[in-house]
């Protein structure tokens, strides 16, 4: 049932980034893909990869080796035919263009995961990584049969599809539609996530569109007012898009179901050429359960817990690292000054779940067959960490205080 013996611990000030480009540290590189030449490492070491994968083939060229909308929604339904249902696919909604937004659940245990990915469209690996760890835990091996009688899944493969058929980061929405849906907003300045210019190499001039993940508001509730806009990265959003609304009513109806949504995560990307401390040795992924400064937003608090959050990310480690070296092994902790509550997982972790963000390197990349494997791999790994630790209760008995002694990412200056 609910988690009730963890308690909020507070974050501290600050206020920067959240899964790249928006804000970054002082002097760092862009995050997420780079549309410049790619930044040189700044540290000593060398590492095997660097050039062939950082600086020289990080383009948007990819895309054709990914998911696109219909081969996900293929594979979804023929999982839940070839399972028999175990694995059950229903439509949580439509995207602004009206393609299908999907949900993946399996399992019949009281503590639900939430699993999210592609919320940016150019995102894409943690969409193959939910596929794997549904087929995984739909086997009809003793183990599977007991993961699912101590969890429920669900999983949102690709919230963003219509971002995801265009490789790139926002949705397909301009602000006359959002006015349309909410004429309350007639007059009020667009917000300040609306990209109407080139950006990352794609066209927002002519098909401008909004950063999904800063349109979350911690008050479910929440009716779009014109005086919170245009807003801030600091402020939360506004779920002024049918995406963000989407996952947001999914997540109230768990709740209703289950009493909290216990554990959220979400999938992303970031720039290919960050190191993990001072290794030299590129990150793999990077994790992060610290999203918000909690300090500015007790009036939102329903049971901000990030204690929890780092007991689940230590869980991803130790899934990560069991592995051995190389590259499972370069996991590294994102930028911990962030105050973003407009994304999902800051929104979701003032409601109380534990929330963990996984980034991993590289957008829609093109390094081939072995590397995109290995990516891939990697998020699942994690994310079976996550899972079966929550499932046998083992996640209470891990250290959070291991999640401050992960090795920073470093983010290399142009
Ligand atoms: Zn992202």
């Amino acid at each position: 049932m609910s988690r009730s013996t963890h308690r909020a611990v507070g974050g501290s000030t600050l206020a920067l980034a959240l899964c790249a480009t928006l804000a970054l540290p002082a002097g760092s590189a862009p995050l997420e893909r780079s549309s410049g030449p790619a930044a040189a490492p700044a540290s000593p070491a060398a590492s095997s990869l660097q050039g062939q994968s950082c600086n020289d083939n990080t383009g948007d060229t990819g895309s054709n080796s990914w998911l696109s909308h219909a081969e996900l929604g293929d594979r979804l339904h023929r999982l839940e035919q070839q399972t028999r249902g175990t694995v059950q696919v229903d439509t949580i909604g439509q995207s602004n263009q009206g393609r299908d937004v999907w949900s993946a659940r399996v399992g019949q245990g009281d503590k639900v995961i939430l699993l999210q990915s592609e919320i940016h469209g150019n995102e894409k690996t943690g969409t193959h990584a939910l596929l794997s760890l549904l087929k995984e835990a739909s086997k009809n091996s003793p183990q599977a049969k007991q993961l699912r009688e101590q969890v429920t899944i669900v999983a949102v493969p690709q919230l963003n599809p219509d971002a995801s058929e265009l490789d790139r980061r926002a949705n397909d929405r301009t602000w006359d539609e959002v006015v349309a849906d909410f004429p309350q907003l007639a007059g009020a300045n667009a917000p300040w996530n609306y990209y109407t210019q080139p950006r990352q190499g794609d066209d927002y001039a002519s098909q401008p569109g909004f950063d999904v993940n800063r349109d979350f508001h911690p008050d479910l509730d929440y009716v779009p007012s014109a005086q919170d806009f245009p807003g801030t990265s600091a402020d939360p959003g506004w779920y002024i898009h049918p995406e963000s609304q989407n996952i947001r009513d999914l997540y109230t109806d768990l709740q209703a179901e289950f009493g909290t949504v216990d554990t959220f995560v979400d999938l992303h990307h970031q720039g290919p050429c960050y190191l993990v401390g001072d290794t030299g040795e590129e990150v793999t992924l990077s994790l992060s359960g610290k999203f918000v400064d909690i300090e500015n937003h007790t009036q939102y608090d329903k049971g901000y817990d990030l204690e929890y959050s780092k007991r689940l990310n230590v869980a991803a480690l130790d899934a990560l690292r069991a592995r051995g070296n190389s590259p499972f092994g370069n996991i590294s902790l994102y930028n911990q000054e962030v105050n973003l509550p407009g994304t999902a997982l800051g929104s979701f972790a003032l409601n109380g779940s534990g929330t963990v963000l996984f980034e991993v390197r590289g957008q829609t990349q093109s390094w081939g067959a072995k590397k995109k494997g290995q990516l891939v791999k990697a998020v699942e790994t994690g994310l079976m960490g996550i899972v079966t630790s929550v499932a046998d209760d083992s996640v209470d008995e891990l250290d959070p205080t291991r999640y401050d002694d992960i090795p920073p990412t470093t983010y290399p200056r142009n």
